[in-house]
């Protein structure tokens, strides 16, 4: 079976050898007769592979002590309404650099008596180059980023000293792919399925102070309930975790995130250096608050750019069309997306370049 280059921005790319490991565990997960599937969430089975993916990620990030690690569902959506619900006392701030940012705002402005306040902006700027994340006062509960846009293609690669109010990020589309120091934040959330493995789980990292600030939430959306029940308050997604587990342990292998980090700029260096140099490609992204992680680039024309992506489908690189809100072309380049990948669609880019010339 010949596999493709998937440079979907999520459900993503896998490495294979964690896809023949799960494969190879399917029917009978260490010796017990039945797959990973199929195990009790209370059997010990289930539960080392639990410590294990917590454990794992802990060293992957360097999560201190004193943060809390949770494993949710719900996606990163629910994170949206969950954090305001949880964190979220008289005033909070947002950061908005993206529709995944816009999606955030307009759940915290959901959550009754909650003052929701965007204290800095790049929409006018269409999302093309982030703004600078201001300090603010300590009326506020905490202030919310999304360090990587992974429709426009921006990110926040590096976090300022934010004072003393609590820093919350969305980091679905570039946890585990740049280093970031846990510290800075009172609370990170994002989405697996970028990074972290298939859809289905929510990483939630979350400081114990900000644990338990407000009573009476519906169980499910209460870090409090989750925390103290070890992710266990219902039926976890089990399967998913399983998959996290193999991913964690397949980065450590490589050398944990520093190292990927490093082959993330590689591939990512690679691709925008195409398309400076191109006379045809160009990126709608200011250099200063490219990511790593999603790359959009474009023609400027759309039958061009739908020509293009047909050739790239015909080739095997698959999942290049642009989000629909800003069109063209966007290469997601994930931890397992490999560099042959990369090399491939810049030779594609070189060829159509001279053809259309
Ligand atoms: N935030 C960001 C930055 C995302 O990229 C996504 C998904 N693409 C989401 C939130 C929503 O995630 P989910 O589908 O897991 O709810």
């Amino acid at each position: 079976m010949e596999r493709v280059y998937n440079f979907s921005a999520g459900p993503a790319i896998m490495p294979v050898s964690v896809l023949k490991t799960i494969q190879k565990d399917l029917l009978s997960y260490q010796g017990s007769g039945m797959s990973v599937m199929e195990l009790s969430h209370r059997s010990s089975l289930f539960q080392s592979i639990m410590n294990d993916a917590e454990s794992l990620l802990r060293e992957l990030m360097t999560i201190p002590s004193n943060y809390k690690v949770l494993f949710l569902q719900g996606g990163a959506s629910l994170q949206f309404i969950m954090l305001p619900m949880n964190l979220g006392k008289t005033k909070v701030a947002y950061v908005n650099t993206g529709s995944w940012s816009e999606k955030a705002i307009e759940e915290a402005q959901k959550v009754d008596g909650l003052t929701v306040e965007v204290i800095a902006s790049s929409k006018e700027n269409n999302f093309i180059e982030n703004p600078e994340i201001p300090l603010v006062s300590k009326e506020y509960d905490y202030v919310h980023i999304t360090t990587n846009n992974t429709i426009e293609g921006t990110a926040f690669l590096n976090i300022p000293a934010n004072g003393e109010v609590s820093l919350v990020a969305d980091m679905s589309s570039n946890i585990l792919s740049s280093s970031y120091e846990v510290s800075d934040f009172g609370l990170i959330y994002a989405g697996a399925q970028k990074n972290i493995g298939p859809a289905g789980m929510t990483v939630v990292i979350v400081r114990e102070d900000l644990i338990g600030l407000k009573e009476n939430l519906p169980a499910m959306l209460d870090y409090k309930i989750q925390a103290d029940s070890g992710s266990m308050y219902n039926t976890p997604p089990t399967f998913a975790i399983y998959a996290a587990k193999l991913m964690f342990e397949w980065l450590k292998e490589l050398g944990g995130v520093a190292e990927i980090e490093k082959i993330n700029r590689e591939k990512a260096a690679m691709l925008y250096a195409a398309i400076d140099s191109s006379t045809l490609f160009y990126s709608p992204v200011s250099k200063n608050s490219r990511s790593l992680t999603n790359i959009p680039f474009v023609t400027g024309n759309a039958e061009l750019d739908k020509l293009f992506i047909k050739q790239a489908e015909s080739q095997g690189m698959i999942n290049l069309k642009g989000h629909r809100s800003v069109g063209g072309m966007r290469a997601s380049l994930y931890n397992a997306f490999p560099k042959e990948g990369v090399n491939k669609l810049v030779a594609l880019m070189k060829e159509f370049e001279t053809k259309v010339e």
